[in-house]
């Protein structure tokens, strides 16, 4: 084992956050747990995780579950996609594996949604194989340890880091050595200024030596989000309002109300609801102004209320739900406060 690895270890074994999918072998578990991990801070998947496992305590039970049970409690977790693809991946684990978890790296890095990280996660924790587990983390504490000042975006920059980060990984306790990287890139090693003087790994730091450590990682240049303006419609109909699951990529399988993109007058909004939904709606009214931000858009959304006949069908497409029948839907955060004007109104 490398010192650098074992005073890693010795810093683990005193400073571990005590989390409930740590100090277990089970697969299924880790993979679930990481899975919430990704761009999700760990006091929310705290309130996530035990929920989900009590739900689907293994990987037949969520294989067999229906796609709108698992996004059900998912929901406010949000990156929905990471369910559907663990749903399709407990699916894959039944048909493809007999039911039992695969135990190599690369065939669990064949599991719908798995990549190299939380493959060499699952690997390295569940089954104690001596691989990375390379995520935004690492990569910090790794480019400041080794002094790589290139950007990490660049393939080949990606790469170099993931070799050095499997040289460290030992062959005794993999799996704590890589939530030690995990936990110290959390805790100590964190983005702008590391605590340098709470880590065991200084006297071994080029950055911390070389005194640039805020300046690590060089990170490639995001695109900020691009803003879309929505008018978000909420259609009632007697003592229900009108809402459709979502078929696009985005929040796929989710329910939300009508939206029209772009801002327009309140006169304007009745002629789009008759022309995209073919409803005549009346007392339409202006209530709120909304954002929601996500990775690469921010919705903009202005919020109205329309009133339309208590007969009136639905478009195809389209239901009329009561408030009842909300609290079964998956709705996304972005819909939170049209959700609060529903209730209000329901
Ligand atoms: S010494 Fe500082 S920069 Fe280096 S690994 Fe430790 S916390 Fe990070």
């Amino acid at each position: 084992m490398t010192e650098t690895a074992a005073k890693l270890l010795a810093w683990y074994d005193a400073h571990a956050r005590d989390l409930p999918w740590r100090g277990i072998h089970d697969a299924y578990r880790t993979w679930v747990s990481e899975t919430m991990l990704q761009q999700t801070r760990v006091d929310t998947v705290l309130s996530y995780y035990d929920r989900f496992l009590a739900r689907f305590p293994d990987v037949s039970a969520l294989a067999a579950a229906a796609e709108e049970d698992v996004l059900k409690m998912w929901e406010g977790l949000g990156y929905y996609r990471r369910a559907r693809n663990l749903h399709r991946g407990a699916k894959q684990v039944m048909e493809e594996f007999g039911g039992e978890m695969p135990r190599t790296t690369e065939e669990i890095r064949r599991l719908h949604g798995v990549g190299d990280y939380t493959a060499g996660a699952i690997a390295s924790i569940a089954y104690d194989l001596p691989v990375p587990a390379v995520d935004g983390n690492v990569i910090r504490v790794i480019s400041r340890l080794k002094g790589i000042r290139e950007n990490t975006g660049v393939p080949s920059v990606k790469r170099q880091i993931t070799a050095e980060a499997a040289a460290l990984v030992p062959e005794a306790r993999p799996g704590d050595f890589n939530q030690a990287l995990m936990d110290l890139g959390a805790t100590v090693c964190v983005p702008g200024t590391p605590s340098c003087e709470k880590c065991p790994l200084c006297g071994m730091c080029d950055a911390y030596q070389e005194g640039d450590a805020d300046e690590l990682p060089v990170l490639p240049r995001r695109e900020p989000p691009r803003p879309i303006d929505y008018d978000v419609c909420l259609i009632f109909s007697g003592g229900r309002v009108l809402m459709r699951q979502r078929t696009e990529t985005m929040l796929q399988g989710l329910w939300v109300y009508p939206m029209f993109e772009e801002h327009r007058e309140v006169d304007l909004l009745s002629e789009i609801i008759r022309r995209k939904l073919g409803l005549k709606a009346g007392e339409i009214s202006f209530c709120a102004d909304a954002k929601h931000v996500f990775t690469h858009q921010v919705w903009q959304m202005k919020l109205y209320t329309a009133r339309v006949d208590k007969h009136a069908a639905a478009p195809a497409g389209w239901r009329f739900v009561t408030a009842e029948e909300m609290t079964s839907l998956t709705i996304p955060t972005a819909m939170k406060a049209a959700v609060k004007v529903v209730k209000e109104k329901l």
